[in-house]
């Protein structure tokens, strides 16, 4: 009986569902921060988009995160993290955030179909998607040839010839690292002149491995059909005439966005629309919204990396809470 009533008054009560944190995204820093923020005690939910488990689930295998000395795929190790949020008693719910009022605690956040969750503390982990090509073979052979994360990828490519998509620091970069591993690494810019920095400009011209196609972009990747990559099909941008150009694997360094589109206006981002924090915390303009992982971080953008601020962002959330339950 007493259940019955209880039901129905939370049913006929307007009052939207609170939580003490709400998580928005999944991948390493949104999974550790709710791994952490679940075991302190919080009442946990983790509001997953579009890409479930965030960047790294792209990866193929994944071997400079601690703890796994034979590699572990980057989809195995984000099922890992989500298991062990889960099992400390976070929620995990698969939704579009379509607002998130912060003007006034606790935040009110509005959900595609109109529900509406409100929380004492928001951790932003919603990541920066890479930029792709957009071309259907690109989306046919991600992880089969086709890569954005050259610091997880390379070591499969040893003895073997690559490309680099892009002429921004992060081409040159990627570059530098993959002429570790590969016998050839080619840049393919679409102008010819390089946006990178001179520091790494002059760095990768002094790599007998490193060698540039100007003037193109790329038409198309090949072989989706036999699910490997086997060259690039190239548009010479002056002459219009296309070329087939071997190659192994193919890395697009052409840029990645914050997904902060929410936050626009609402808090302090930097000219490239990453969150700003304050330094050392996990702190953001606004009290009790916290950012973790790449969406504050143009800089590591690793897995461990994320995890960490992960973890930083839910005792800052917890410290938060606790400093607000003092005031009452
Ligand atoms: P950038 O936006 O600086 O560069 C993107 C590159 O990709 C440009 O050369 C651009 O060409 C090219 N590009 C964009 N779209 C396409 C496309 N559709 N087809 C082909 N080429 C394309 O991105 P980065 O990720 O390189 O850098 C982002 C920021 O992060 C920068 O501020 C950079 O300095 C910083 N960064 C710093 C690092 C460091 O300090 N160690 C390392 C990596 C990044 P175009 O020039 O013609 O527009």
């Amino acid at each position: 009986m007493m259940h019955i009533l209880l039901i129905s008054v939370a049913l006929v009560s307007k009052v939207p569902h609170e939580e003490d944190v709400v998580i928005m995204g999944s991948g390493p820093a949104g999974m550790t921060a709710a791994i952490y923020a679940a075991r302190s005690g919080l009442s946990t939910l983790v509001i997953e988009g579009d890409e479930t488990g965030g960047q790294i689930t792209l990866s193929y295998k994944v071997d400079n995160f601690p703890g796994f000395p034979d590699g572990i795929s980057g989809e195995e190790l984000g099922m890992n993290m989500r298991k062990q949020a889960l099992k400390f008693g976070a929620k995990i719910q698969s939704a579009k955030v379509e607002s998130v009022d912060m003007t006034k605690q606790p935040f009110v956040l509005k959900l595609e179909g109109g529900k509406e969750i409100t929380s004492k503390a928001v951790i932003i982990a919603s990541g920066a998607s890479t930029k792709w090509l957009e071309l259907p073979s690109e989306a046919a052979l991600i992880g089969k040839g086709v890569n954005s994360c050259a610091l997880c990828d390379a070591p499969f490519f040893v003895g073997k010839e690559v490309v680099v998509i892009g002429g921004g620091d992060s081409a040159l970069e990627d570059a530098l690292y993959l002429a570790n591993y590969a016998t050839k690494v080619t840049i393919i810019n679409r102008k010819e002149n390089l946006r990178a920095s001179p520091y790494l400009q002059n760095q990768v011209y002094a790599n007998k491995k490193i060698e540039f196609v100007w003037n193109a972009t790329i038409e198309e990747i090949k072989d989706p059909i036999n699910e490997k990559v086997t060259g690039v099909t190239l548009l010479d941008t002056i002459t219009k005439q296309l070329k087939f150009f071997p190659c192994d694997g193919v890395f697009i360094a052409i840029g990645h966005s914050p997904n902060t589109q929410l936050f626009k206006g609402k808090l302090e981002l930097d000219e490239t629309g990453y969150v700003i924090t304050k330094p050392h915390t996990t702190e953001t303009t606004i009290d009790g919204v916290f950012a973790a992982g790449d969406v504050a971080d143009p800089k590591y953008r690793q897995a461990i990396t994320a995890a960490g601020s992960g973890s930083m962002a839910a005792i800052d959330a917890y410290n938060f809470i606790q400093k607000q339950k003092g005031r009452k």
